[in-house]
């Protein structure tokens, strides 16, 4: 899983840090599309010196070197997504949870014509939104 992250960071220029390296550690871990806050502390836990800007400026930066990946807005902060193979995600509109699945019959679906026209399509991602488990039941 490092591999990419060695890979890319030399491909870009990139120095090889230990807070860089931290910064990607923890994102792997997470499975639930942290914003640069809850990522900056999660990781000053073990880091006590690292300052939020720097948390923010590195996973902005892994965006651009294509190692993360930043999942759609909405007005709301960052987030970021280490799992950059093809997924689907289910959004909850009450508690912002962000949860993968895989759907063969999503992955194929086609890039209209238009678009194509106009623009250079990277990734492909179906987002379901509605209610989780637990904003259901309250
Ligand atoms: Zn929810
Ligand atoms: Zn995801």
């Amino acid at each position: 899983m490092m591999d990419i992250f060695y890979k890319r960071s030399k491909e870009h220029g990139l120095k090889i840090t230990p807070q860089r390296t931290a910064i990607y550690q923890e994102l792997l871990k997470a499975k639930d599309h942290p914003s640069a806050d809850i990522i900056y502390k999660r990781i000053a836990k073990k880091i006590p010196n690292i300052s939020f800007d720097t948390v923010n400026r590195t996973l902005l930066t892994f965006s651009k070197i294509g190692i993360t990946s930043i999942v759609e807005g909405y007005g709301q902060p960052k987030r970021y997504d280490p799992d950059m193979n093809t997924h689907h995600h289910f959004r909850c509109i009450q508690c912002n949870s962000i949860i993968d699945f895989h759907n063969k019959h999503y992955d194929d679906i086609a890039v209209p014509e238009e678009i194509n026209k106009q623009f250079t399509v990277i990734n492909k991602k179906v987002v379901l939104e509605g209610l989780c488990n637990m904003c259901r039941r309250r």
